[in-house]
């Protein structure tokens, strides 16, 4: 891509396909920059719509709120990967959209994003597309008991997928998992999840923040640790991954790569998110860029900045009632920024906000985690999965 896209300016409009927090996330760091954020989106009141300068609401099949919302911007990017396809197509036409159709179309199907991260130089399990009931007995024949059987599309936080341990397991998965054609991924024994975002700007620079180390509670993102506790050369080649991923991708914006750590030190990845990630919430603090920052700037056509980290940060989701109970204590801890999204009802698995304890520069491999936690008001006591169940 050439260096010549001149930078919107001051004043100018992006448009936001997404009303969630990373929506809002990103209007809040494009409003720093001086632009208008409008967020397009089917609910009212949604958190990304709360911060917005101009609002949407319409459903993205909308031909002509979509054809209206084209014309009040200047550029378009998405805050989620199930934007429909065709959505994006009907702005293309019309409008800059960072990142752009091919992106979004290897990132919302798990078939070709496996077949995208084999070919951009990433290893990742075996794995099978499986249309038919037949294919999915070939594909446990070929790769073998345990396996995860995934849908393709719109699966997201451990939705749409299944452990298959047993050959009994398979008729019951193949029910219930839709829409299909199906994934069926070799089980990876993995001793760690990490992820890796880097940020690619107009003019092809790509810069990369460190690893981070994550933790998953019911499927969902606990806890992320920057910088991930792993041996200098896992972090370099999993920065390696997600630079490489940008790159193969030609995108504009922000991603993240999923990666999971092998007990011999492979990575194999997993998924990529081709936007703003929720793994990469410390950088909102630790770093003087946020990833937010970033995506706002590489959007407008503006220079991607230093992805340097000034102090090692902790993460913690606020899920439903649970997370947000530790708020109150969280407002007097030292050192801990709190981000809440806006959303009235606590419900269960929902994600309310986010707190960022931040540490000396380097102090967190020696650190004991438990006190940690707590400074960062984890109250429930149970287990932390890393593997679906
Ligand atoms: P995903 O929706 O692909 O991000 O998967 C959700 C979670 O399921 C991951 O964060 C892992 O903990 C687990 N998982 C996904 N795929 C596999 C796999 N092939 N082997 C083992 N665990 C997996």
């Amino acid at each position: 891509m050439s260096g010549t896209v001149a930078p919107l300016p001051p004043g100018a409009a992006i448009g936001i396909l997404g009303g969630g927090q990373l929506g809002r996330m990103t209007a809040l760091a494009a409003a720093s920059l001086g632009y208008r954020c409008h967020v397009y989106a089917p609910e009212d009141d949604s958190p990304g719509m709360q911060v917005a300068a101009a609002r949407t609401v319409a459903p993205y099949e909308d031909v002509a709120a979509l054809r209206r919302f084209a014309a009040a911007v200047d550029v378009v990017t998405f805050e989620f990967e199930n934007v429909p396809a065709d959505t994006l197509a009907t702005l293309g036409g019309l409008v800059p959209c960072r990142p752009g159709p091919r992106a979004l179309s290897i990132c919302q199907d798990r078939l070709r994003e496996k077949a995208f991260l084999a070919e951009a130089g990433v290893p990742v399990a075996p794995w099978r597309a499986v249309r038919d009931r037949a294919e999915l007995d070939a594909a446990v024949a070929a790769i073998g008991l345990p396996a995860v059987l995934k849908t393709s599309r719109l699966g997201y936080d451990g939705r749409g997928q299944a452990v298959l341990r047993d050959p009994a397991d398979l008729d019951a998965a193949w029910e219930r998992l839709s829409p299909r054609p199906l994934i069926l991924e070799a089980f990876v024994p993995f001793v760690l999840e990490v992820s890796a975002i880097a940020a690619r700007g107009v003019d092809g620079t790509t810069v990369t923040y460190d690893v981070v180390e994550n933790r998953h509670r019911h499927h969902i993102l606990d806890t992320s640790f920057a910088p991930a506790r792993v041996p200098e050369a896992v972090a370099r080649r999993a920065r390696e991954h997600a630079a490489r991923v940008v790159e193969e991708l030609e995108l504009v914006g922000v991603a993240a790569v999923e990666l999971f750590l092998l007990p011999d030190g492979r990575l194999l990845g997993n998924e990529i998110a081709p936007r703003p990630h929720n793994s990469g919430h410390w950088t909102m603090n630790a770093c003087g860029i946020s990833q937010f920052e970033q995506h706002a700037r590489a959007v407008a056509g503006l220079p991607v900045g230093d992805a340097a980290r000034h102090a090692d940060a902790v993460m913690r989701n606020l899920i439903g009632a649970e997370g947000m109970s530790a708020c109150a204590g969280l407002l007097h801890a030292r050192d801990v920024h709190l981000h809440l999204y806006g959303k009235s009802a606590a419900r269960p698995g929902r994600k309310m906000g986010h707190a960022n304890l931040l540490l000396p520069l380097g102090s967190l491999r020696d650190a004991a985690e438990d006190p940690l936690l707590a400074r960062l008001g984890r109250l429930q006591e149970g287990p932390v999965s890393p593997a679906p169940q």
